[in-house]
């Protein structure tokens, strides 16, 4: 049967059908007025979801364009930089400041293990000449699960004092609480198939005061990504180029829904999600790849012992049209990811579990307990 495709992958990730419906129009022009008010409206709401006062700028980008925008915006060609490095995303954005000439210091951890927020204190704080110019993180490192301590970094660049603190935000944003101008975050960025209820197509870049005064002084060269011609148009509810018009028909229907459900809802779904998925795997006897104290809200990494995770991967596609993602590099075979993030229901949960306990049965593996015991379990806790 098709058309029973049910993604429970960190991106794309499921779009609600009054989402889909929505985009299902004929274009309209990018600069007449009835778009320049679904600007407005969705500029607005995005400021809500980014809990800042700034602009949120959209870009017709994926995630990746508007790290590269970070990077190119506020530095200049031999700045000094850190990159936090543990998973494909951070190794991801160090070749970026790589390709950009930037004068670049990976702070790394092993696949699987959160970076300790003193390995960038100690760095920092040796640099009394104040050298650094920016600390880059991958907050939710969809590669691995491994959710990095953003609160406490943040806190550590704050002390430096000059440094300005890039986020990839990705898979994050809207699923973990950030208090973006609370917590003084610089420059954060997201993209529209990950926590947004969307396709694939926009990016989302939030900038500080104090990155924009870096912004007059970065000397990297840059056009279609340079974010001052973006925050001069959306002062005018405008874009500087032609947007993906029908992802915003899109985009204005998805945050009205996420305005109705709740910023404090949203977190705290995700997190039972995220629960209830790790208390299934354990009650099938699946070792998790993150510890739970730094558990991605958005993807659950797990590496089964003895088992070809291609294989269950495969199955579960087979058998019961349910995604989910492999692992990358070095971890391919060995792990497979479940993706609980954005528009995802206890159901699938529920739904996602049962098909995996259902596929180890079917792979001829026992499992220690049940798994659809232990997130029924979880999720009836509310
Ligand atoms: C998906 C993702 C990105 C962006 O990837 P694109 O394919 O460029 O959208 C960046 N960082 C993280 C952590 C991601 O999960």
């Amino acid at each position: 049967m098709d058309d029973k495709l049910m993604l429970m992958i960190p991106g794309p990730t499921p779009v609600p059908e009054k989402v889909l419906l929505a985009m299902a129009k004929h274009p309209i022009g990018h600069r007449s007025g009835e778009f320049s008010q679904i600007i407005a409206e969705t500029n607005a709401n995005l400021k809500w979801l980014f809990q800042t006062e700034n602009p949120v700028l959209a870009l017709t980008a994926s995630g990746t364009g508007t790290i590269e925008a970070a990077i190119i915006n506020f530095l200049s060609a031999g700045d000094r930089v850190l990159v936090g490095n543990n998973g494909k995303f951070g190794e991801r954005w160090a070749k970026i400041a790589k390709a950009y000439g930037l004068d670049m210091q990976q702070i790394t951890a092993e696949w699987g293990e959160p970076i300790a927020p003193d390995a960038f204190g100690e760095v920092l704080a040796a640099d009394s000449e104040k050298k650094i110019k920016a600390v880059i993180l991958t907050h939710s490192e969809t590669s691995t699960g491994v959710l990095n301590d953003l609160e406490a970094i943040n806190k550590l660049v704050k002390q430096h004092g000059e440094a300005l603190m890039i986020v990839d935000a990705v898979t994050s944003l809207g699923s973990y609480n950030i208090p973006v101008d609370e917590w003084g975050i610089d420059v954060i960025g997201s993209g529209s198939q990950k926590g947004f209820m969307l396709p694939p197509g926009l990016g989302f870049v939030a900038v500080s005061d104090k990155a924009w005064a870096a912004y007059e002084k970065a000397t990297l060269p840059k056009f279609y990504l340079d974010l001052g011609t973006y925050r001069k148009a959306a002062a005018k509810d405008s874009t500087p180029f032609t947007p993906p018009v029908n992802l915003y028909f899109g985009m204005k229907v998805a945050l009205e829904m996420m305005k109705e459900e709740g910023l404090e809802s949203i977190f705290a779904r995700h997190q039972r999600h995220k629960e209830a998925t790790r208390a299934g795997m354990k009650a099938l006897g699946l070792p998790l790849f993150a510890p739970d104290s730094n558990a991605s809200p958005a993807v659950t990494s797990v590496v089964p012992d003895g088992i070809d995770a291609e294989k269950i991967r495969s199955v579960m596609k087979k058998r019961f049209n349910i995604a989910v993602a492999g692992g990358q590099d070095h971890m391919k075979g060995k792990m497979f990811r479940i993706g609980h993030l954005g528009f995802v229901s206890d159901r699938d949960i529920l739904c996602a579990v049962s098909a995996l306990e259902a596929t180890l049965q079917e792979l001829g593996h026992s499992t220690p307990e049940s798994g659809v015991a232990a997130v029924s379990k979880r999720l009836q806790q509310g």
